[in-house]
């Protein structure tokens, strides 16, 4: 009768649940599967299919995109899927086809490569202005547009990057995009890690301008990646492009073959969407923002480290490696191997992110670990720089 007392739980326990960080999306999971399952609903009692799926959970998702898009997107344009990463795996999936090109972020989510390249993509990559709060380097996108380009890849907030998009800046995307002839996938994982000026504007505000393919998941959000993993593909698509070109039917094609996430977070999925508390992302933001001022002012002090830009979104912080001032470093997984053999600090070489000589730390934790962190990533730093002539 365990299922009697959650289904009571008063919201002022409920509540509860946002004061602590990466269970509460586990907590709301159980609880609302339990009182979906026992609701005595008919579609319930198909949950012991594991693969079952319900359009009222892609709905959800729906609904929950459409609060902050002009182009509402209905229940058959959302597929649920295993996280993010089935998320770009689907949308490479329905873009493939003999011949064609994407264009991918360089630094990027490896994911976006390894799946493209696995559905024989040829990869062109655009790059960044670091200078410019990491824009988007339009002109690079131009010189790598050929006739068999079919869409640009952007992702926003961007990992590693650390910076969100400003509307202007996805105005000027979604026109370069349309006058090319491309359609863009945006990969919006990290919409809800946001703590600098720029708000976040989802790419499928300017469907109406471009076809816009967007993957997100609650694992970055609410902190609960791993077997919990549970995402989603939408498609944005006003001029009917999708229809056309049979990308739907594709994505139907996609589920007969693949698995679907677990139905306990499916159906739990209305409630975390709906209901977590505005409070919840607010301390998550602070805390963050926290963590990469302390961070970014560290690293001002460790003069072979160029941070270009104080994060204003996700969880790490991404910095230049001015390889000229170390004596014995050959590149950055030297780099990050010595570091953690000798100081027992992993960093993540650039190279995992398309580019070498960079290097991502992470600064979601608490002040004490971080600040040792950062002081073990000084005096490596110092040790293997060259030191000054004395006069
Ligand atoms: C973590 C991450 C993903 C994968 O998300 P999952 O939901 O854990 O599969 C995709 N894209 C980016 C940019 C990420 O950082």
């Amino acid at each position: 009768m365990r299922v009697i007392t959650t289904n009571n739980k008063s919201n002022q326990e409920k509540k509860h649940y946002f004061q602590t960080s990466s269970l509460d999306a586990r907590n709301m999971a159980k609880d609302s599967y339990v009182d979906w399952k026992f609701s005595g609903s008919e579609v319930a009692k198909e949950t012991s299919i594991g693969t079952y799926t319900s359009k009222l959970f892609d709905l959800a998702v729906a609904e929950y995109l459409n609060r902050d898009i002009p182009v509402k997107l209905t229940a058959d344009d959302v597929f649920m899927t295993v996280g993010c990463n089935q998320a770009i795996e689907l949308a490479v999936d329905l873009l493939a086809k003999p011949k064609a090109n994407v264009l991918l972020p360089s630094p990027g989510f490896p994911c976006d490569v390894v799946r493209s390249i696995n559905k024989k993509f040829e990869v062109h990559k655009y790059n960044f202005i670091p200078e410019n709060n990491y824009e988007i380097n339009l002109e690079s996108v131009r010189t790598q547009v050929d006739e068999n380009t079919i869409a640009i890849f952007i992702i926003n907030p961007h990992n590693p990057n650390g910076n969100t998009y400003s509307e202007a800046h996805l105005l000027q995307i979604a026109c370069l995009a349309r006058e090319l002839g491309i359609m863009v996938v945006s990969d919006e994982v990290f919409r809800w890690t946001v703590f600098g000026s720029n708000p976040f504007v989802p790419m499928a505000k300017f469907s109406p301008i471009v076809p816009v393919i967007t993957v997100g998941s609650i694992s970055k959000g609410w902190t609960v990646p791993g077997s919990w993993r549970t995402g989603w593909v939408s498609l944005h698509d006003p001029d009917g492009v999708f229809k056309c070109t049979e990308v739907l039917s594709a994505a139907k094609e996609f589920f007969e073959i693949n698995s679907k996430p677990p139905i306990v977070i499916q159906t739990a999925l209305p409630t975390i969407l709906k209901d977590t508390p505005k409070e919840f992302f607010d301390r998550r933001q602070s805390f963050l923002k926290d963590k990469a001022d302390l961070a970014y002012s560290k690293l001002n002090v460790i003069p072979s480290l160029t941070c270009y830009m104080k994060p204003e979104a996700c969880t790490f912080l991404w910095t230049q490696l001015d390889l000229s001032s170390f004596i014995d470093i050959k590149d950055d997984e030297d780099f990050c191997e010595k570091l953690a053999a000798q100081e027992n600090l992993v960093l993540l070489p650039g190279v995992a992110f398309g580019l070498s000589d960079w290097a991502r730390h992470s600064i979601d934790m608490d002040t004490p670990t971080l600040e040792d962190a950062f002081e073990r990533l000084k005096s490596f730093c110092d040790r293997h720089s060259e030191r000054p002539i004395p006069l």
